[in-house]
């Protein structure tokens, strides 16, 4: 009888600069807004995750898949945009992206008409972001913000306690976020405001805010900005506490 040996686990390697090409696996809808995309390359095999706000930069190419100059995707500096990695498998070398179907931009149509089989290329990951298991989290986000908020959720251990806020255009865009800690979640629907109103306005609705909370806050950058100067300046959080990063800007395109 003979004893098929156990898979060889991948050689570790580093994500490196240059853009990985992958293909598409899955296409599904996790909302009427939100479309996951599921990807793989044989390059992202043996690439550990970075950390849980992991983000990369997509490359689109001009037609569903790269032609063969291998310098295409490299050349293609106006057609990159960035996003967050999730679920990154170092053995299967498959990640997913969530996009935010926001109706106009390439990343947007590119996702809006997505199909297996199609490519795009990866730069990355990179992140820094690491979860503090002994602080209490804030989170105040909008919906680009969500995929990354859910992965840090996700390495919150039990006994902490985390409030979030997350802004999104109906009810219809609420999801699932599952945590060992105490999660508050509170939804807040766009209705007829403008995008980053009601983020910047949940300053107005986080009550106290203890001295040793850690906050990590996404979404529009005016909104980032409001939300940022209030916990820095009316709750006194020191910079090192506050994670605030800019995830887009009304008006204006990545590119
Ligand atoms: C670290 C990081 C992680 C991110 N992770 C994600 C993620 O996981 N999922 C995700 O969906 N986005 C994510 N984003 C945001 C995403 O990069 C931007 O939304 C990006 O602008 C989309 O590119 P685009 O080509 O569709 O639009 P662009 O060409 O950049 O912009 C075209 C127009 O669309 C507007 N626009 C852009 N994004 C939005 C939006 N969300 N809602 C309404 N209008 C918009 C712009 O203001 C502009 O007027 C992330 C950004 C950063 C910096």
């Amino acid at each position: 009888m003979s004893i098929t040996p156990p898979p060889r686990p991948p050689q570790r390697r580093p994500a490196g600069n240059a853009p990985k090409r992958a293909v598409v696996q899955e296409v599904a809808d996790l909302t009427p807004r939100m479309r996951r995309v599921t990807l793989r390359s044989d390059e992202l095999v043996g690439v550990d995750p970075v950390s849980p706000d992991q983000r990369v930069k997509l490359v689109f190419p001009e037609g569903r898949v790269f032609g063969d100059d291998p310098t295409e995707m490299g050349r293609a500096r106006r057609r990159r945009r960035t996003y967050t990695l999730l679920d990154l498998d170092a053995v299967t070398g498959t990640a997913a992206v969530d996009f935010v179907l926001h109706g106009t931009g390439l990343a947007g149509e590119w996702a809006a008409g997505v199909r297996p089989g199609d490519e795009v290329g990866i730069v990355g990951p990179v992140g820094r972001y690491e979860v503090d298991p002994d602080a209490d989290l804030l989170v105040v986000t909008d919906e680009t913000g969500l995929p990354a908020a859910r992965a840090v959720l996700a390495e919150l251990p039990a006994g902490r306690w985390a409030r979030v806020h997350v802004e999104v255009a109906d009810d219809a865009e609420r999801q699932e976020l599952a945590s060992a800690a105490d999660v508050e979640l509170t939804w807040w629907p766009r209705g007829d405001a403008g995008p980053g109103e009601p983020m910047a306005r949940v300053v107005d609705h986080l009550g106290d805010v203890g001295p040793d909370t850690k906050a990590w806050v996404a979404g529009e950058a005016a909104a980032v900005l409001a939300v940022r100067a209030h916990l820095l300046g009316t709750v006194g959080l020191p910079r090192a506490q506050v994670d605030a990063v800019a995830y887009w800007t009304l008006g204006r395109t990545e590119a």
